[in-house]
């Protein structure tokens, strides 16, 4: 199955992602992850990102471009792939087409988690992240059992930099300005599936698995 999660900052995306690459057995293909990451080992790209994602402002298409290109070609994406926060511009979605029919490939689902904007900066801002193993909670959604503690590894928990009140949303605006056009763009293909991301994270794991199972 080659499918993306679409949907604005603090929908769910990463959260979703977890069930459904555990579900379907395919990689979970993270932008802002590989970004981070980058970011960390202080790469080259990491150098050349970190001021985007420091304002929450988008990646130049070119470099993001790049960086899925190289992924999705790699032998453990060859029967399938979900990409999370890619694509987020027209541009970058008509990149994955070009990208999909040179490998022969296409796109099945676009599951577009829809969340009202009033509560995205409550969950950005909320978010903690295990420093370790990257499973994410929420300070009041979805506690760890010990305050600051992963209960997966044991690892600690951090804020991203980029959960602030001011930068969610500045993110969310990018979000409406750039990324939302791409609903239009996907129904038109007759890929999309909507999911209410205000149920629970349960509830909207249990719509978006029964979707893709076709139920
Ligand atoms: P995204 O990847 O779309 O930015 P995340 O999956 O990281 O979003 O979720 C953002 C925050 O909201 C996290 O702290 C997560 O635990 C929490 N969250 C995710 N889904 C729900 C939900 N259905 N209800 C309440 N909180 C949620
Ligand atoms: P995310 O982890 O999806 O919330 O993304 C965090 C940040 O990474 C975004 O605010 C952007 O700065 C950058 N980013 C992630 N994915 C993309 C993308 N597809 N295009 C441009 N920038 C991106």
């Amino acid at each position: 199955m080659r499918a993306i999660l679409l949907g604005p900052p603090g929908a769910g995306k990463g959260t979703q992602a977890e069930t459904i690459v555990n579900e379907f057995k395919i990689p979970h293909v993270s932008t802002g992850d590989m970004f981070r990451k980058n970011i960390k080992e202080q790469t080259q790209l990491g150098k050349k990102v970190k001021s985007y994602l420091d304002k929450g402002a988008l990646v130049p298409d070119e470099l993001t471009v790049e960086i899925v290109k190289d992924r999705i070609s790699q032998v453990d994406c060859k029967n399938g792939f979900l990409l999370d926060g890619f694509p987020r511009t027209l541009e970058q979605a008509n990149a994955l087409d070009n990208v999909l029919s040179e490998l022969g490939q296409k796109l099945d689902y676009v599951i577009n988690i829809e969340v009202d904007s009033k509560l995205l900066i409550d969950r950005a801002v909320g978010r903690r992240i295990c420093k370790d193993c990257g499973q994410t909670y929420h300070l009041l959604f979805n506690k760890p059992t010990k305050e600051g503690v992963c209960d997966k590894c044991g690892g600690e928990l951090y804020q991203r930099k980029d959960d602030t009140e001011e930068t969610v949303a500045n993110r969310i605006n990018v979000y409406q300005n750039q990324t939302q056009p791409l609903i239009e763009y996907y129904t038109n293909k007759g890929c999309i599936i909507n999911i209410n991301g205000e149920q629970s994270i349960d509830k909207v794991s249990r719509d978006i698995i029964s979707n893709l199972r076709g139920e």
